[in-house]
């Protein structure tokens, strides 16, 4: 793999968002069929990109760090089941690794990912973060909430994974100025919410941008969200 210089300060790596992949359906903006979502997967590894993970992007900023030439962050949000049941198995077939958010309270609810299958995860190189206690909508809810949404998630992922939970998904990407504070002083290592930017740098370390891929687009569409995907 050729490696390049990447930060500290300002990178430009695209993050990708994914809810649901499915192979019994898709085509809609929430769930992509595994055969599209394997078309996108075969096209990334075809010009040469490879994936890092959240973690590696923040400390790149932070310190700079040698990652591939062409990085590309795949992320897969709510921890839903079938991150594990027909994402990863993909992934893994490319040699390839996600960054997965999971609800905490949803954690071993039927449909979604249990602690055993999040540990697997994490021992294939995939990253774990919080996407809050109840996936609320943290700019309509209470402040009185905001610690058990953006804190008592952590803790509880913790309890159940272990260390390693530094980044923070924002439901529906909705943030305020507090918000984004409160995030930062859970001591989290990054947050990331949804915007079409690529850039990212110190500025936006809790703010990191994300293009959502959504499941009936056809290829043509999806190559536009990567730069130089010629
Ligand atoms: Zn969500």
């Amino acid at each position: 793999v050729p490696l390049a210089t990447f930060g500290p300060g300002a990178v430009e790596i695209p993050i990708l968002l994914y809810h649901h992949v499915s192979a019994s359906d898709g085509g809609s903006r929430y769930t992509i069929g595994a055969e599209a979502f394997e078309e996108q997967l075969r096209f990334l590894a075809e010009h040469g990109y490879h994936t890092v993970t959240v973690r590696e992007v923040a400390a790149a900023i932070r310190a700079g760090a040698q990652l591939p030439a062409k990085p590309v962050v795949l992320t897969f949000d709510d921890g839903n089941l079938n991150t594990y049941t027909e994402a990863w198995p993909r992934l893994q077939a490319h040699g390839f690794v996600g960054v997965v958010y999971v609800v905490a309270n949803r954690l071993g609810s039927p449909g979604f990912l249990s602690a055993a299958q999040l540990q697997e995860l994490a021992s294939a190189g995939w990253e774990i973060g919080s996407h809050s206690w109840s996936h609320a909508n943290l700019t309509t809810t209470e402040r009185s909430q905001w610690r058990q949404e953006i804190v008592g998630s952590r803790v509880e992922l913790q309890r159940a994974l272990g260390p390693g939970v530094e980044s923070f998904a924002y439901p529906f990407g909705a943030v305020t100025e507090e918000i984004i504070r409160e995030a930062y002083e859970a001591g989290y290592t990054s947050a990331v919410g949804l915007g079409p930017s690529i850039v990212h740098d110190r500025g936006s370390l809790y703010y990191l941008q994300r293009r959502e891929v959504w499941g009936n687009w056809d290829l043509a569409v999806f190559e536009r969200l990567l730069p130089d995907a010629g």
